[in-house]
């Protein structure tokens, strides 16, 4: 998906021009993968931009840090800073979202695999993002791929990280779906129950009652979260339990959660239609109060949202 560049990224502490936020290319990570990342967005709201659940983003954050050794030079209270300052510093056009992209990286100056002789650095960038499956994706829904790529095990892979190494796992599943001509993976664990998507998490209806996976093999997801709130407010019953692969086949409805898929609609999961082979309407429902909350038109969840 093209960029759509804004005017400054934010890099250790200081605002530096678009096009002059560049590394070196002897930098660390780029050769060995260990950076801890977010993404995050902000809604236009009533009251101008708000960043959804901006301290669960910086929290988990700095818990990827910790998970894989990164030394964080900036506490969560100066990140969270430096995201509301990003967003006031850019100009971007109305009524857009915007998706921040926080990076906790290996800087340059000690090559090898041992890292921890090396300088860290953060930068931070926000750009305006629209619908990462697509406007089409968000009505009508996505076809679907179980990828032949297992999600990565948790026996040499830490997963609830969010760092670069974990997504080759998703960057090769997430292609080899596409280039069999559909728009999303989802990937099954070890022992072949569902996982999560490439970069979403994944969830069913079955006879009204709503069903995703735990955590044990995929990322904390902070919108899986959400959606199982919101979903216990509207008085949805919620299971949270594993599910295989022909469970999914026979679903009422099935959706993609994540920050940048949003609530994505399953409509096609290979060669099997979902339910009515369009968006469910469990799946409208939850989807419509998560775009009430996220824009700020639920004050009941406005605890979400920081205002910038
Ligand atoms: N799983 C993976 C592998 C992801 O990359 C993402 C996106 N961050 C998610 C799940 C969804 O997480 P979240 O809802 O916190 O964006």
């Amino acid at each position: 998906m093209a960029l759509t560049k804004s005017q400054y990224i934010w890099l250790d502490g200081k605002f530096v021009a678009w096009d002059e936020a560049k590394v070196h290319i002897l930098t660390h990570s780029l050769h060995y993968a260990n950076s801890a990342f977010e993404g995050l967005r902000a809604y236009p709201t009533d009251r101008g931009l708000a960043i959804f659940r901006l301290r669960d983003h910086t929290k988990r954050l700095l818990n990827s840090c910790k998970t894989t050794l990164l030394k964080c030079p900036f506490s969560a209270d100066e990140l969270n800073a430096a995201q509301g300052e990003l967003l006031r510093k850019n100009v971007f056009a109305p009524n857009t979202s915007v998706y921040i992209r926080p990076i906790v990286f290996v800087g340059y100056g000690v090559m090898g695999v041992y890292h921890l002789n090396s300088p860290i650095s953060v930068a931070i960038a926000a750009w305006e993002w629209g619908a990462y499956l697509g406007d089409e994706g968000l009505e009508k829904g996505i076809r679907v791929k179980i990828s032949s790529f297992t999600r990565n095990s948790i026996k040499s892979m830490m997963g609830k990280a969010k760092v670069a190494a974990n997504y080759l796992n998703s960057q090769m599943a997430k292609c080899e779906a596409i280039e069999a001509g559909y728009d999303e993976a989802l990937l099954l664990d070890n022992e072949g129950f569902v996982a999560e998507g490439s970069g979403e998490c994944f969830f069913i209806v079955r006879d009204g009652v709503l069903i995703t996976p735990p955590s044990e093999n995929a990322l904390e997801s902070i919108t899986q979260d959400s959606v199982i709130t919101i979903a216990r407010d509207l008085g949805v019953a919620i299971e949270r339990r594993r599910i295989t692969r022909d469970e999914v086949y026979v679903a009422d409805e099935a959706f993609f959660t994540g920050t940048a898929a949003e609530i994505t609609p399953v409509r096609e999961v290979d060669s099997r239609p979902i339910g009515e082979a369009k968006r469910g309407k469990i799946t409208q429902k939850l989807q419509e109060a998560y775009f009430d909350v996220v824009y700020g038109r639920n004050d009941k969840f406005s605890r979400f949202l920081t205002l910038i």
